[in-house]
């Protein structure tokens, strides 16, 4: 753990980490405490006052230099995110990338941090907002984006001149470690940054802590409604980010080879555990007999593999042995309720690493939206596809998940695109598309039960959670000061 600049080791046992490509613990994870929590805050809440007075641009300097760090050790970091997460190399790289967008976005921060004025709200009177940091925020992140998601929350808050305490996953420590020691070594003062890793007790802890002002949380939507009722409870200011269901909708008129990578790429990539992940495809019309054949065809084809060495398959492990348990489950589930399974990765055989934690690409035809499979985020490699008459009842039923994160369409009519951008429920809108993520510049956004809170993370709104605002109203009389003003007279 890294606590005011010092590197710790917790007083309990720590938590095993495995590498999902074997099925092997590579490391074990501290277990920090409430008092370790209670060291970290404090250390924050020491380091806050100079930081807070640190000019914005020397704030934004040291950014760039750890950017720069982050780019010299790109691979490092990648082949760590990989070890730990299971995903492939090309998925690591994409999730390093898409972390070193929102420290590139963190580096506007002297714009992004002005303030407005208004001369003559009254005569003689000017009036003027500024923002000013929080104090001391804290980070709790999820398992599938070790690197990405730790770094959608403390480059924005520290540029604001916040200082933060972060707790990564605790299935995936190794790669928030990294990136800490190079935020180090880009100059960080001690106690702007600090890493406590653990389970409930940290983040309750975290939750309660009076000197805590603000959670960044990414995770389930349990666990993300939890933080965000006893944080806000507890009168911080929460951005919580919950799980999703997404739906990919692909029109008769899709363009046939487009739509399948799309889908494909939406459904598997990460080995479906993403967020954004396009888990239901929706057929409408004629697409079924166009696109559906296409699309089994390709799922079958995916390789999967130990991501862990030079030669990479097309799709990883899941992280853990109990989740691939579950996926398989939920699969056997969906059948058992009237799926058609068209592709079907339970049990499948990997030679090359017999003991990691895979499950293959897998099919689920002819779902229905009462059952499990389209209720529960299955959050794996399991596509769900279902049939409709039209966009009309697509968008229906799109609109009817208790989810609002992301939403695609594949078609070439314009018209369609319009209609769906329009009326779909969902935060974040793909149109030939299939993982509409937004990039840092943009707000990371999820409705209804994605998120809780009012700000999203990453772009203005990131800015927005970790400032408030002072406005200022000013007069100034000329009396007591002789005659300075009328010296030409
Ligand atoms: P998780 O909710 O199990 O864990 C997330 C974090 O919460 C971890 O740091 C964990 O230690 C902590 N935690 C777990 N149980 C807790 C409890 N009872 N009390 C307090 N803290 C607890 O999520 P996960 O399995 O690590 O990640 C997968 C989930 O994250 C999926 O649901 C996925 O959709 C979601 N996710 C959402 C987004 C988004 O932006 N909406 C992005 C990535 C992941």
């Amino acid at each position: 753990m890294y606590v005011g600049g010092e590197w710790i080791e917790s007083k309990l046992a720590g938590t095993p980490v495995f590498n999902p490509s074997i099925g092997e613990i590579i490391a074990e994870c501290p277990v920090g405490t409430a008092a370790d929590v209670d060291a970290a805050v404090e250390a924050a809440q020491a380091a806050f006052p100079a930081w807070m007075e640190t000019p914005p641009v020397e704030r934004a300097r040291m950014l760039g230099r750890f950017k720069m760090l982050l780019e010299d050790n790109f691979e490092e970091i990648v082949r760590s995110n990989t070890r730990e997460n299971g995903k492939t190399l090309v998925e690591s790289r994409g999730d390093v990338k898409r972390g070193i967008e929102v420290v590139e976005f963190a580096l506007g921060v002297p714009s992004l941090m002005m303030g407005e004025v208004l001369e003559n709200v009254a005569r003689g009177i000017d009036c003027e907002a500024i923002r000013q940091p929080l104090g001391v925020c804290a980070g709790i992140t999820p398992f599938n984006f070790p690197a990405m998601v730790p770094l959608w929350m403390y480059p924005i808050a520290i540029a604001c001149g916040n200082t933060f305490v972060l707790k990564p996953s605790e299935k995936v420590p190794l790669t928030a470690i990294k990136i800490a020691r190079l935020l180090e070594n880009a100059g960080l003062p001690k106690g702007v940054l600090n890493l406590v890793h653990g389970g409930r007790e940290v983040v309750d802890a975290l939750l309660t802590h009076p000197k805590v002002k603000a959670i960044s949380f990414v995770g389930s939507t349990p666990i993300a409604r939890h933080i965000y009722e006893t944080g806000t409870k507890h009168g911080k200011r929460v951005q919580s980010n919950g799980g999703a269901k997404n739906y990919v909708i692909i029109m008769p008129d899709a363009d046939v080879e487009n739509s399948t990578r799309g889908v494909i790429e939406a459904a598997f990539g990460c080995a479906g555990e993403r967020c954004m992940a396009g888990s239901t495809a929706v057929v409408v019309g004629g697409a079924e007999k166009l696109v559906l054949p296409t699309l089994v065809e390709a799922t079958r084809r995916i390789r999967v593999g130990p991501t862990d060495r030079d030669a990479q398959p097309d799709m990883g492990a899941v992280i853990t042995r109990q989740h691939r348990d579950r996926v398989q489950e939920l699969i056997g589930l969906g059948e058992r309720q009237g799926a058609k399974v068209l592709a079907d990765g339970r049990g499948v055989k990997v030679s090359a690493a017999p003991d990691g934690f895979y499950v293959g690409a897998t099919i689920l035809d002819h779902v229905q939206k009462d059952m499990a499979v389209a209720k529960e985020e299955i959050f794996g490699p399991v596509l769900n596809v279902m049939h409709l008459e039209d966009l009309n009842a697509a968008i229906e039923l799109a609109n009817h998940s208790m989810y609002g994160n992301g939403a695609s369409i594949f078609t070439r009519s314009g018209k369609a695109a319009r209609e769906f951008k329009h009326r779909a429920k969902a935060g974040m809108i793909g149109i030939n598309i299939g993982v509409p993520a937004s990039m840092a510049w943009f707000p990371f956004n999820g409705w209804d039960e994605s998120f809780f809170g009012d700000l999203h993370m990453q772009g203005s709104e990131g800015v927005q959670f970790f400032t408030q605002q002072k406005v200022t109203t000013s007069r100034w009389f000329g009396y007591g000061e002789g005659d300075i003003w009328h010296r030409d007279k």
